[in-house]
């Protein structure tokens, strides 16, 4: 991606202090999501992130991980699944329970979702303390999977979340602050 076009999504990344909860500086990407060049240009960027690579299901992580998920799989001409919060999918389940700031939460996926052995890449809207990712690579390891990595649109990278994510595999992000 070119500088000017990488300095254009970050621009359109717009910062909301003291969301949700004081003293958190929330990057809002909705701007980005409402201009079709700047969406086409982040897809792009996450897409050349695993230029080459066989990739055969791509796992977004709920919600907004679905934003970018789904239409990244679409171009890299594979399948999508979705890890969702505890209770939402139809069908049978695998989980794993994973510690936030305060209490824990449960990621889940369908049991046939991703098969052993099918090369699987995560996608995220943004790493933060990569707890949330964590947790998804530790639900796709277990289910025998060629784990490829994880991808983000936005890495606030002061938090050091790709410590935990890198023995996963690479850790990619378009626009790291
Ligand atoms: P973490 O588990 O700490 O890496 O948090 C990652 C998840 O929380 C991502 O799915 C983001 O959607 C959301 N998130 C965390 N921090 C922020 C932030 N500063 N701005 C926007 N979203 C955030």
């Amino acid at each position: 991606m070119s500088p000017s076009s990488l300095q254009r999504l970050r621009d359109a990344i717009r910062d909301v202090p003291d969301f949700p909860q004081p003293g958190v500086l929330f990057k809002d990407i909705t701007p980005v999501l409402a201009d079709g060049k700047l969406l086409n240009l982040a897809l792009d960027a996450m897409a050349e992130a695993v230029e080459g690579q066989r990739v055969d299901k791509v796992v977004g992580i709920d919600a907004r991980g679905f934003i970018f998920g789904a239409p990244l799989a679409a171009r890299l001409g594979c399948g999508f699944v979705p890890a969702r919060k505890k209770g939402k999918l139809p069908w049978r389940t695998r989980g794993v329970d994973y510690a936030l700031e305060y209490g824990s939460a449960c990621l889940e996926m369908h049991e046939d979702a991703v098969q052993p052995n099918e090369n699987v890449l995560l996608a995220d809207d943004l790493l933060a303390t990569g707890g949330t990712a964590g947790a998804a690579l530790t639900l796709l390891q277990q289910t025998g999977a060629n784990v490829l990595g994880s991808v983000f649109f936005i890495e606030l990278a002061f938090l050091h979340g790709r410590g935990k994510l890198e023995p996963f595999g690479p850790v990619q992000a378009v626009v790291t602050f």
